[in-house]
């Protein structure tokens, strides 16, 4: 089938309780390895891609992936946008052929994100593609981004169920705890932020950093209103790790088959436990 926005999956997951995972895509082996976990686990799937990914992979290579993913897997898959900076990035990305888009105004003053925020969305949904906003300033590094734990700041509930009332957002982040990349010690997750938003607005919540964080923690966020969960750091640490161990073991492997191969099984098996672990397995 074709790529589909993320309103193909998101209200089932926030009625069912069950949450979509966002699968960063940064090379080919990652597309793979996504789609077959998918396929196996017949879930539904986000592909992330990152401005910085897109700049890596170019353009339109990240829409032919992913389109070839979605015809050939029958999955119903969802490609979005990342952190996406500004409206011209965003434009472009939907004329590539991107069929979802966040925009992320956080570091903007409530007036201007929510100002910003809608003129993505009249666009975007013009053409049936689905938006993500965000508030509050999720911590940590990830791509372009870079966020002290000093400037991190959590979402305030009220301004939340405002900032969606107005823009209409399918999706909405909410700065609760978690960070981008790797923790140091356990996130605290704020609960019951996730818990009044959720219960005061018509779409899930999209918790970032959603790698290393406890099952128990996931499971808890998903039963309060999360419904989509953006995972990158865990996969590059699996394939990574193995790449690693294979290189250092094998001096002579130049063959990129012999050392990416094994690093895309070990990402198949990280993204179908995180299905699992989200519900949305069985779902697509
Ligand atoms: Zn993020």
């Amino acid at each position: 089938m074709p790529l589909v926005s993320m309103n193909y999956f998101l209200p089932q997951a926030k009625k069912e309780g069950f949450a979509v995972g966002q699968f960063n895509m940064n090379n080919l082996e990652y597309v793979q390895a996504i789609t077959e976990a998918g396929k196996e686990e017949r879930s539904p799937l986000i592909f992330g891609a990152s401005e910085g990914a897109i700049r890596y992979m170019g353009l339109n290579n990240v829409v032919a992936l992913a389109r070839v993913a979605a015809e050939e897997s029958g999955l119903p898959i969802a490609l979005h946008l990342d952190h996406g900076s500004s409206f011209e990035i965003v434009m472009k990305c939907i004329r590539a052929g991107f069929s979802s888009v966040m925009f992320d105004g956080s570091h903007y003053p409530l007036e201007e994100n929510i100002r910003l925020t809608k003129k993505v969305v009249e666009a975007a949904h013009a053409v049936g593609v689905s938006v993500e906003g965000e508030l509050g300033t999720i911590g940590g590094v990830e791509d372009d981004l870079d966020v002290s734990e000093e400037d991190a700041t959590l979402a305030n509930p009220e301004e939340a169920i405002r900032f969606w009332e107005e823009t209409q957002v399918d999706a909405l982040a909410i700065a609760v705890g978690t960070a981008h990349g790797m923790y140091k010690g356990e996130p605290k997750i704020r609960y019951d932020i996730i818990e009044k938003v959720s219960q005061n607005i018509g779409v899930p919540i999209v918790l970032h950093g959603g790698s290393g964080v406890p099952d128990e923690s996931i499971k808890k966020s998903i039963s309060l209103g999360v419904g989509k969960i953006n995972v990158n750091t865990e996969n590059q640490v699996a394939s990574t790790r193995v790449v690693r161990e294979l290189l250092e073991n094998n001096p002579d492997m130049i063959d990129p088959r012999k050392y990416l191969g094994p690093a895309r099984e070990a990402i198949k098996e990280t993204v179908k436990a995180k299905m699992r672990l989200f519900g949305s397995s069985g779902k697509a």
